[in-house]
């Protein structure tokens, strides 16, 4: 199946390797949860999350050490970096200064005389900014003229701050404008993507763990994808950060917008199942964890409806008293021990992908 999403056409820009907007794939960030001046830990959850499949990953940066942290930390890790900045503009310039592809900046917390010191800076160096709008820190004045955190007063903003940066000769600009509020954030990214061509980064801010960040995530960045709006996108989930890259490219392959990594088709199980298939299920998505490669499994827990019903699966389990039925396309292939699921599973895929390398 193909996508029939047209995406909105906006400007390019490079973190490091990773395009952004134009005709790039959508791509999919994180925000490490360690404190930043501690770079062992920091470095070995951004490997987790490069493993998981992330392609940009952001990190907090509330103070002087944190600043300094950001070179060793850019050193260590593959995967663009970002730091986020609020309040202190000196940090941001540490930052800049540090070497880091790009910085997030809320022009709610820092003043315009100090943003275009930060202008100055990133344009000498060519450091991606990201105007970070949040409804939870708007000017002061943009909430009294509103009177409140609405979608128009987020937009306000962020064209506000995005015409001080061209201005200050910055052109590597993404915005953003999230909310914790699904209809909020819907309704500020269309209007944005109406008035400006420069790349949005989609996200439902504060979303909750992770049944609340993938439902609230999926409705708020699916209704805005499905209308081509949006460039880059960060699931955000209290929690391992690892589950944000699970949700995200979740979302992305729910939409047929990016073929990347394993799709589990598995069926919700009822009485006909006779095999453990919520262990297989656990143990084939534990296992397959970070693999790029687009291929659908399924998984079923009976012969009457699961070949047929998984038709459209690479390859798939049907499961029956004590064996199963593997197939291919719909296709039965052999009949195999439910003790020997995981092991010849694993041993079709990895071919399957070997084969597909070869042709
Ligand atoms: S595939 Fe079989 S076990 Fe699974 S829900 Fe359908 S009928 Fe039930």
């Amino acid at each position: 199946m193909e996508t029939f999403i047209k995406r909105k056409k906006t400007r390019p820009v490079f973190l490091g390797n990773v395009q952004i907007g134009g005709n790039a794939p959508v791509a999919v960030q994180s925000m490490t949860c360690t404190d930043t001046r501690d770079i062992r830990s920091t470095v070995r959850q951004i490997k987790q999350l490069e493993d998981a499949g992330c392609e940009i990953v952001r990190v907090a940066v509330p103070d002087d050490e944190a600043a300094a942290a950001l070179s060793d930390i850019k050193k260590q890790i593959t995967i663009p970096l970002i730091a986020d900045i609020h309040f202190n503009y000196r940090l941001a310039i540490e930052a800049i200064r540090s070497g880091v592809d790009g910085i997030r900046i809320n022009p709610g917390n820092i003043s315009k005389e100090k943003m275009l010191k930060i202008a100055e800076s990133a344009k000498s160096r060519g450091t991606v900014i990201r105007i970070g709008i949040n409804a939870g820190s708007l000017e002061k004045d943009l909430l009294k003229k509103y009177g409140g955190p609405t979608a128009a007063a987020m937009v306000e903003s962020a064209l506000r701050s995005l015409a001080f940066l061209k201005k200050a000769g910055c052109g590597a600009i993404k915005l953003s404008v999230k909310s914790s509020d699904v209809t909020t954030m819907v309704e500020a990214y269309r209007e944005l993507s109406s008035k400006s061509d420069y790349p949005l980064h989609l996200g439902v801010t504060e979303a909750g763990s992770i049944v609340n960040a993938a439902i609230k995530s999926s409705i708020g960045m699916g209704i805005l994808l499905n209308e081509g709006i949006g460039d880059t996108i960060r699931v955000s989930v209290t929690g391992d950060p690892v589950s944000e890259i699970r949700v995200a490219y979740g979302i992305l392959r729910a939409m047929d917008i990016r073929k990347v990594g394993p799709d589990i088709i598995s069926c919700p199980t009822c009485g006909r199942c006779e095999i453990d298939l919520f262990k297989l299920t656990r143990e084939v998505e534990a296992k397959l964890t970070g693999m790029k490669e687009h291929l659908k499994i399924a998984l079923m827990g009976c012969v009457v409806n699961g070949p047929g019903e998984a038709a459209e699966a690479d390859i798939g389990i049907a499961g029956g008293r004590g064996y199963g039925l593997l197939f291919k396309k719909g296709k039965i292939i052999r009949k195999i021990k439910e003790q020997e699921f995981m092991a010849t599973l694993l041993d079709e895929i990895y071919s399957m992908i070997a084969e597909r390398k070869e042709t």
